[in-house]
């Protein structure tokens, strides 16, 4: 093994980052490339809709986690051309900064998934960042009704005011549970985000067999129907450059 060889392999080994799962190979989670994402376990906030489970539980890193991802994306370049940092939530974990250089110089794009609840880390991480999905769970207080924890809306604006101002692509996503919504509070939402300068924005529709809250399991009676929401949709659309509606 040569000397640089050495020292990358020396510095995976001293990144330590808790590891709850590996997508091998995703075309959705980075727009336009194929891409491992890595799941990072542990998030600050406890949103009732939640579907990650343990993921969403913190933990210490054990040695040798990063190493081995490292290992595989090294094996797989040119099969992938990025890695996306999902949860849970990554920017939990500060030494997501070096595993991000370490993706870099396998010749990896790197991708973020977050809720932006640390605005310093996501600025040190912008750099080396060539897309970002912003989770916005809400306005004001309702994102962090939402979020299940008092101010990190203002994190999180922060967070978005990092991507306006900057020249990292982005797009805005929010999980719409009908306990959380409505049609009218999920089109303030939008049209705030639109004012603010948002252009690509996608309301992903939560699946609610496996959320956190036993109360978010069930049926919302009086939740909107599909068409309705289709219809707020077509309507938004002319305010942004993309609206997707997923699930
Ligand atoms: S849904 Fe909420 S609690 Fe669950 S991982 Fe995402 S940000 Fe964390």
């Amino acid at each position: 093994m040569n000397a640089v060889l050495r020292l990358v392999d020396a510095t995976a080994a001293a990144i330590r980052l808790p590891v709850a799962g590996l997508a091998a190979d995703s075309d959705t989670a980075f727009p336009g490339r194929r891409a491992a994402v890595v799941f990072l376990q542990g998030c600050p906030l406890a949103c009732n809709y939640c579907d990650s489970g343990p993921m969403a539980e913190a933990r210490r890193a054990s040695p040798g986690e990063w190493e081995a991802i490292h290992t595989f994306l090294e094996a797989r370049r040119g099969e992938i051309d990025a890695v996306v940092f999902s949860g849970g939530e990554p920017t939990l974990h500060p030494e997501l900064v070096a595993a991000a250089d370490a993706c870099r110089e396998l010749g990896l794009a790197v991708g973020l998934h977050t809720a932006g609840p640390y605005p310093e880390r996501l600025e040190r991480l912008l750099p080396r960042l060539d897309w970002v999905a912003l989770d916005t769970k809400g306005r004001g207080r309702d994102f962090d009704r939402i979020a299940g924890r008092e101010r990190v809306w203002q994190h999180h604006v922060r967070s978005l005011g990092l991507l306006l101002d900057g020249d990292t692509p982005y797009e805005c996503r929010t999980t719409v549970h009908w306990r959380d919504f409505d049609l009218e509070s999920l089109e303030r939402l939008a049209l705030t985000l639109a004012d603010c300068g948002v252009r690509r924005y996608a309301i992903q529709l939560a699946r609610t067999a496996q959320c956190r809250h036993p109360d978010y399991r069930q049926a919302v009676p009086d939740a909107p129907s599909r068409e309705s929401v289709e219809v707020l949709v077509r309507r938004l659309k002319p305010y942004f450059e993309s609206l997707e509606l997923r699930g």
